[in-house]
């Protein structure tokens, strides 16, 4: 076995349907009195349910979380925490909600209870993102990092069935790219592996039926193990590709991942057989890159970036920015290669 070095980090999950009962108690376990609530405006009756539960411990609610925390939405929800005097967060939703509670954390310290909604995976992570002038900026800080994780699949039933998918398949993608990733480890690549089976195994069963909380439960098991993964180890070149498509073309986040995965993965196939074989193993299939793209052709999700709103006159470009800094990925990163791997993408072609 290779040496390696594995950084736990610290959370707390509490796990299962009707879970949400327990984030009174869970709050004042962190000594914390008075919530602000986060969400989405999509989401915010989810974050008044929430508020109402809390009582007295509610602050009062932010339900302006948008996709990639602009950085005047990030203040806006800093001052109201200060104003109201809040001395916790509690963040309600997918990784946009996240975002924000960990944008107020950055600056603050303040803890943030994660309750996710979406399997993204962020509240397992210590990378936090800010968008200021149109340019979203990433870093890695233990302070953003959640301090509780309420898990409860029964706030998961509302999820659309389209982003139940590609949010699943973005989970997976963490634990693809954490099973060949050059600071991986035995404990990350078991975690990897039992998500993607989980996952994998649930995303059916919610095809054929949406509410059903034993698969939604499944689903949001799998989750956390890929979020883990995404927290504890460096991700290769689907995350930067997803990345530099998402920020530059403005494309769905999860769907982007769901259409780029298979074709990173047979870009990297030849580099990382022990991956693959355990991505295929998972995926109860031969290839994991054939495998993953039959899975979300089968389930009914887009599989080429022309559906989702990407211009075929911007590869060139996405191409030349996922080369423009280096960054550890088993294959080397090949300008031409890429490009070919984007035309792929684009058109929806099914790898090998
Ligand atoms: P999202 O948080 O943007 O949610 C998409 C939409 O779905 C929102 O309108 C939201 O309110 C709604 N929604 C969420 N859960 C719902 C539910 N159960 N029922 C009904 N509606 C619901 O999407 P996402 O894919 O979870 O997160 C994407 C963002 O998270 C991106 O900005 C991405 O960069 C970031 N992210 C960050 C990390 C990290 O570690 N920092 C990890 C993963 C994703």
């Amino acid at each position: 076995m290779k040496p390696f070095v594995h950084q736990a980090l610290a959370s707390r999950v509490v796990f299962g349907a009707g879970s949400l009962q327990q984030l009174e108690r869970e709050i004042e376990a962190l000594g914390a009195t008075r919530a602000l609530v986060l969400s989405t405006p999509e989401q915010a009756d989810a974050a008044r349910r929430v508020a109402e539960l809390l009582g007295a411990r509610a602050a009062g609610i932010f339900p302006r979380a948008v996709m990639h925390v602009p950085i005047e939405t990030a203040r806006e929800a800093r001052d109201e925490a200060r104003r109201l005097g809040a001395d916790c967060a509690v963040a309600i939703g997918g990784g946009s909600t996240t975002g924000l509670g960990k944008a107020i954390a950055l600056d603050s310290g303040l803890p943030i209870i994660a309750i996710p909604t979406t399997y993204a995976g962020s509240e397992m992570t210590s990378i936090y993102g800010l968008t200021e002038a149109g340019v979203k900026k990433t870093g890695r800080d233990l302070r953003v990092l959640p301090r509780t994780v309420i898990y409860d699949p029964e706030l998961s039933l509302s999820l659309p069935i389209g982003l139940t998918i590609t949010s699943g398949l973005n989970a997976i993608a963490h634990a693809a790219e954490g099973l060949y990733a050059f600071d991986g480890n035995p404990i990350v690549s078991l975690m990897a592996e039992e998500g993607i089976r989980a996952i994998a195994e649930a995303l059916p069963r919610l095809t054929a039926a949406p509410t059903d909380l034993d698969a939604r439960g499944d689903a949001l098991y799998g989750a956390w193990l890929c979020g883990s993964v995404l927290g504890a180890v460096a991700m290769g070149l689907h995350h930067k590709l997803c990345h530099t498509l998402g920020g530059s073309f403005n494309l769905p986040h999860a769907e982007v991942h769901t259409v780029v995965l298979p074709h990173a993965l047979a870009y990297n196939a030849a580099h990382a057989p022990e991956a693959m074989r355990r991505i295929a193993r998972a995926l109860g299939s031969e290839s994991a890159a054939a495998g993953l793209f039959v899975l979300a052709q089968r389930l009914g999700v887009p599989v080429a970036l022309k559906d989702i709103g990407m211009p075929a006159d911007g590869l060139d470009r996405a191409a030349d920015l996922a080369v423009q800094t280096p960054y550890p990925n088993p294959r080397p990163l090949e300008r031409a290669a890429i490009r070919e791997l984007l035309q792929h993408a684009f058109d929806g072609v099914r790898p090998p």
